[in-house]
């Protein structure tokens, strides 16, 4: 006799928040308790139950966060790309300062010709972004490269490996730079961006 089991049909994907990977005011006095708060507690999940809901309404085939993000347009599309870039973005950061190493410093000599002048290629991106977005050290063709992203875009929907991130959108700085966007990047990309980070992300980069 042979028994032909019905598949179960498959769970609808849904988004969760995760946690920050480190506590609140661990990135004070750079990036205060109370914009993480609001950063993650609010913003970042808002895009998590707007991401949901829309899900909740149509179905879409995708197993991962980021087959949903490559698969997607529109409202979820700017949805589930910024639950993708916030969490990339959280791990971008660092409590303590750290500065790259190892193949990673190698590859930054090669395409910038030193850290120094990667820091202002990422300040002057981030710093120049118009409106909302985000700036991104990614790994394209065998180099380093800094670029811009515009609202939720980011360079994974295309396939391209990220490095780090930067936020560049009002809610990042807002409380506790107002609207002085240079100055947030100056401290954040001098004291809390995570090197390590980038350095596993270029090991996984093809
Ligand atoms: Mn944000």
């Amino acid at each position: 006799m042979t028994v032909t089991a019905a598949r179960p049909p498959k769970a609808a994907l849904q988004l969760e928040l995760p946690p920050l990977p480190y506590p609140e005011d661990a990135l004070a006095p750079v990036i205060s308790a109370e914009t993480l708060r609001f950063h993650h507690g609010k913003h970042h999940k808002k895009y998590v139950d707007t991401a949901n809901q829309l899900l909740a309404q149509e179905p879409v085939q995708a197993a991962t966060l980021e087959d949903l993000v490559r698969g997607s347009t529109g409202k979820l599309f700017n949805n589930a790309a910024q639950v993708w870039n916030h969490d990339f973005y959280w791990k971008s950061l660092s409590p303590q300062p750290t500065k790259p190493e190892g193949a990673l410093l190698k590859k930054i000599d090669e395409a910038f010709g030193g850290y120094e002048a990667l820091t202002k290629q990422l300040a002057t991106a981030a710093s120049g972004q118009f409106g909302s977005g985000w700036a991104w050290l990614i790994h394209r063709a065998g180099k380093l490269e800094v670029v811009p992203t515009a609202n939720a875009e980011t360079p994974m929907a295309k396939g391209i490996a990220c490095l780090l991130t930067l936020d560049v959108w009002e809610h990042a700085y807002y409380i506790d730079y107002r609207n002085d966007r240079d100055s947030y990047l100056k401290k954040v990309i001098a004291e809390r961006l995570n090197w390590k980070f980038a350095a596993e992300n270029l090991s996984k980069a093809k």
